[in-house]
């Protein structure tokens, strides 16, 4: 199982509890809550999934369209 499978399986947004999208954007793996709009880095394969080390999906530049595309 990979991170994404793994991911978008059993991690929740530790804000809201809502699932997560794995996305890899310029190289970085992150994992997106669409509905906080914020994203959790992933270092060395390990989703770090704390509040404080959200960031903005806005200031990444990731595509807002893109993400919630991807909400289904
Ligand atoms: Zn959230």
């Amino acid at each position: 199982m990979n991170v994404k499978e793994m991911a978008e399986e059993f991690l929740v947004c530790p804000k809201c509890r809502c699932s997560l999208i794995y996305k890899k954007f310029k190289e970085k793996e992150m994992l997106v809550c669409g509905n906080c709009m914020v994203y959790y880095p992933v270092e060395d394969g390990i989703p770090v999934l704390l509040v404080e080390d959200a960031k903005s999906v806005a200031e990444s530049g990731l595509d807002l369209n893109d993400v919630n595309g991807l909400k289904d």
